[in-house]
Formats: structure tokens, sequence, C-alpha cells
């Protein structure tokens, strides 16, 4: 391990107290914390938890995919079908750029899906992909989608990788997509379908994202699809300095959450609340 000054992440007191009133219940809609109260740094050799370091994993080789694979790949005229109509009629209800509708078109829901819900794949709900997680609710993932404003060449981190649906809308649209996935099992079979669909490039990682990709930040973009309690700050710490954004649903396990949009100005974190969210709790390392 090379020992080098850098900076790492701490959330001291005063980074929770300014976070529970931004991502409190307090009703409050937007909010500007300056990002000193996020981040504390210290001068340090790398922290030993975080995953991505001068020693991550080759993006591609990791990590390691599942002989069987319970999906159908193909497409034909019945599943486009299906699809034109959820686009034309749930997604467009909430979404109107070009962009991301033409993403929404283009990629197969129906081959993220385990193959007893294939019917299911083009209704706008989520579904079931195994180990308790679900395939977010496509008109969702639009509008997330939506919200980070991506250009192409733009670099975007996903965390939660779950069935790989976000990460190939993400990769429709800029060739530099990184997806972390904390569930082996979702980890190998996504990078499987990536690769049997034409997603080969997108870079993936079996970890706790909590840490984010260290190595490749920063990111123009972020986007956590999974809730946790609070910001974690070294997402925040990886975002752009400039125009950096991020959104993620932040609040209590097993409830309704707040999606906010978060956006970096230098020092200044600008947040705010978009529409309550039902996700899958954000799980940590020390909790599998
Ligand atoms: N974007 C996914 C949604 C999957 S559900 C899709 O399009 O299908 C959210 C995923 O986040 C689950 O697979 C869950 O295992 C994963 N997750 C939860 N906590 C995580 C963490 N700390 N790091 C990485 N992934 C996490």
């Amino acid at each position: 391990m090379q020992h080098r000054k850098r900076w790492a992440i701490a959330v001291g007191v005063a980074a929770l107290a300014a976070l529970a009133a931004a991502c409190g219940g307090d009703g409050e809609d937007e909010r500007t914390v300056p990002l000193e109260s996020l981040l504390t740094p210290v001068e340090t050799s790398a922290p030993a938890e975080t995953p991505a370091g001068d020693d991550a994993p080759t993006p591609g080789t990791f990590p390691p995919t599942p002989e069987t694979l319970d999906r159908q790949l193909d497409d034909d005229a019945t599943m486009r079908q299906r699809r034109e109509h959820l686009v034309s009629t749930y997604v467009a209800s909430v979404v109107q750029t070009g962009r991301v509708l033409d993403a929404m078109r283009a990629v197969p829901r129906h081959a993220f899906v385990p193959t007893r819900y294939l019917d299911e794949a083009y209704n706008d709900h989520p579904l079931p992909i195994g180990y308790g997680q679900t395939i977010s609710q496509p008109s969702l993932v639009a509008m997330m989608t939506d919200l980070l404003a991506l250009e192409d060449g733009d670099r975007v981190l996903e965390i939660g990788t779950g069935s790989g649906y976000q990460a190939a809308i993400l990769r429709e649209l800029t060739p530099e997509v990184y997806t972390i996935e904390i569930i082996p099992e979702l980890a190998g079979t996504a990078r499987r379908i990536f690769d049997e669909l034409g997603y080969a490039d997108v870079h993936t990682l079996r970890a706790d994202g909590y840490y984010g990709w260290e190595v490749f930040a920063p990111f123009d973009a972020i986007i956590v699809t999974a809730a946790p309690d609070h910001l974690p700050s070294p997402l925040v710490a990886q975002l752009k300095e400039e125009g950096g954004r991020m959104v993620i649903p932040i609040g209590p396990p097993g409830g309704y959450q707040s999606l906010w949009f978060v956006q970096r100005h230098g020092d200044d974190i600008d947040m705010s609340r978009v529409l309550d969210v039902m996700f899958v709790p954000f799980t940590r390392e020390a909790d599998e």
C-alpha cells in the first residue's frame, strides 16, 4: 500500500446536526449546507475501510459471473410493443426529455427481471430480483435519470446496481458508467447481463457503495438507488466541485423516504427535496 497524504472523510457532530436539519422531518424543502459541515478533513494514510484505493480491482474483471442466467435476453416485437406502451403512457407523463425517453425505449427491461416476471416487465411497478431486492419502477428510473441531466461524456456513478437496469439506461446517455452493488450474486448477474446485451463497458464493482469509487472520482453525477438514513459524505466528496449532481433517497428503512437532488457548487452543497419515494434499505458491509 502506497503511503501518501490524502483527504479522508469523517462525519463530525456538526455534520450530523446539519444533515438532520437538511434531511429531517422539519418540512424544509430547500437547503444549502456548507461542505465543511459534511466533511472533516484529516491527513492520514488510506483509510482501511475504503474499498477502492490504489489496489482497486480492474473494472470488468470483477465480480465473478454466474454460470446460468434466469433471464430472457432476446428482444422481439411483442416486448418492443409493450415497452413502447409503457414509455408513451407512464414514462412520458413524468419525463419529457427526448434523450431519456429514447433510452427508456432502447433498454429491454424484460432482460433484467427473472423469467417468471417476464409478463410484468413492462408494467410501471417495481419487481423482485431476488435477495430481498427489487428493480425500480420504470417511471421513477426515468425521473431520477432526468434529474441527473447527463450529457454525452459525463462520468456517472450508481450505488445499488441491483438488476443492472438503471445502469443500462445511464449507459444509453453517456459512455462513462460506474456501478457498485453490495450483494455478490446480484453484482455477478448484472455483470453477465451487461456483457450479453452490449453494455460490456459498464464498470462494475462488488463493494459497500457508501465509500463511492474514489479512483474514478470526481463524478459529474451520482445516483443512489437504495435509501440510507443520511447523506454519505464520501459520495459528496466525490462529486465534481462545480456543478456535480446527486440524486438520492434519504430516510428511515422500511417506510417512505425523501428523494433529494443535491448539487455541489464548490464548498456549498445545495439540497432540494423532490418527492416521497420508497426504496430498499441502504445496507452496510458490517450488516451483511
Ligand atoms: N438500480 C437498481 C435498483 C436495485 S435496488 C435497478 O435498476 O435494478 C437497490 C440495490 O442497492 C440492491 O440491489 C441492494 O443490494 C443495493 N445496495 C444496498 N446497499 C448498498 C450499498 N451500501 N452499496 C452498494 N449497493 C447497495
